[in-house]
């Protein structure tokens, strides 16, 4: 599932593309994709408009269109958009296989959203809306990539607790974007066990989650995101942080820091990695 990295990945190609251009057609080949709205009502809504901006919350991408209504777009298990230069099934693309939606620009490049799962979802928030940060602050929490979030704001959400670190981690209304393989590397980095009730840190251990987090996404960024089952990027190609990740689907192979078999179990319904020797196990309360 696209994390944050991911999403960040894609917004900065698209940001690079299609700001300027007009969107053409919009042909929405799967109903479910815009439910509850009709196809047809949003189709007549993101044609004829120019993009002026491709922004992002949490996991949501945000195309800022000229009308003042935002084209916003959720990507989910196994969404994802590509970004041609020409067509879909042009010379040397083999085209999209669970096509959902296309848009046609007017310089005849081609956004897709491609979904096998179908559980990606596309949809307007319109111009007429008042409260836009308090409609995205419903949705997600804060940026773990902003400057806003500090060791001190970590402090204060994981405050009083006392659910596992790593589900309140994956609480997107509370932190934006961190998913099941970031939340697990970054407590490998910081050395806390993903079942610590969240309150329960102290504050030096805050301050590693919070320096973890950071430096994760991060690296996870400079390498494109990772690809693990189908994750490409816009333009078709895979990110290499897969082959950073140091626990996260590496159950039975040796922990890079001190070679203890790195484990597997489930927490918050998720599979999770971490290693016994330098992630504690929480003392039985
Ligand atoms: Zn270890």
């Amino acid at each position: 599932m696209p994390e944050l990295p991911e999403v960040e990945t894609i917004r900065r190609q698209l940001a690079e593309r299609l700001p300027g251009r007009t969107i053409a057609r919009a042909a929405v080949e799967d109903a479910l994709l815009v439910s509850p709205e009709d196809p047809e009502a949003f189709s007549a809504q993101v044609e004829g408009r120019r993009i002026e901006a491709v922004g992002r919350r949490g996991k949501y991408l945000l195309v800022e269109l000229d009308s003042g209504d935002t084209l916003a777009m959720h990507l989910r298990m196994t969404g994802h958009l590509h970004w041609r230069p020409g067509a879909p099934g042009g010379p040397g693309d083999d085209g999209e296989r669970f096509l959902r939606a296309r848009f046609d620009l007017d310089d005849g490049s081609t956004v897709t959203f491609g979904d096998m799962r179908r559980f990606g979802r596309a949809w307007i928030v319109p111009a007429t809306l008042q409260d836009r940060e308090g409609y995205w602050a419903a949705r997600v929490g804060i940026e773990p990539l902003s400057p806003r979030f500090t060791g001190r704001v970590l402090a204060r959400l994981l405050e009083g607790r006392r659910g596992p670190i790593k589900a309140v981690l994956l609480n997107q209304a509370l932190v934006a974007g961190l998913g099941n393989m970031y939340v697990d590397e970054a407590l490998f980095q910081a050395r806390i066990h993903p079942l610590r009730p969240a309150g329960s840190l102290d504050p030096d251990e805050i301050r590693r989650v919070h320096r973890a987090i950071r430096d994760r996404l991060a690296a996870a960024g400079g390498a494109g995101g990772a690809s693990i089952d189908s994750y490409r990027d816009s333009l078709g190609e895979r990110g290499s942080m897969q082959d950073l990740l140091r626990v996260h689907l590496r159950e039975g192979e040796p922990c890079p820091r001190c070679r203890t078999t790195i484990r597997k179990t489930r927490v918050a319904q998720r599979g999770t990695y971490w290693c016994p020797r330098c992630q504690p196990e929480p003392p039985p309360w």
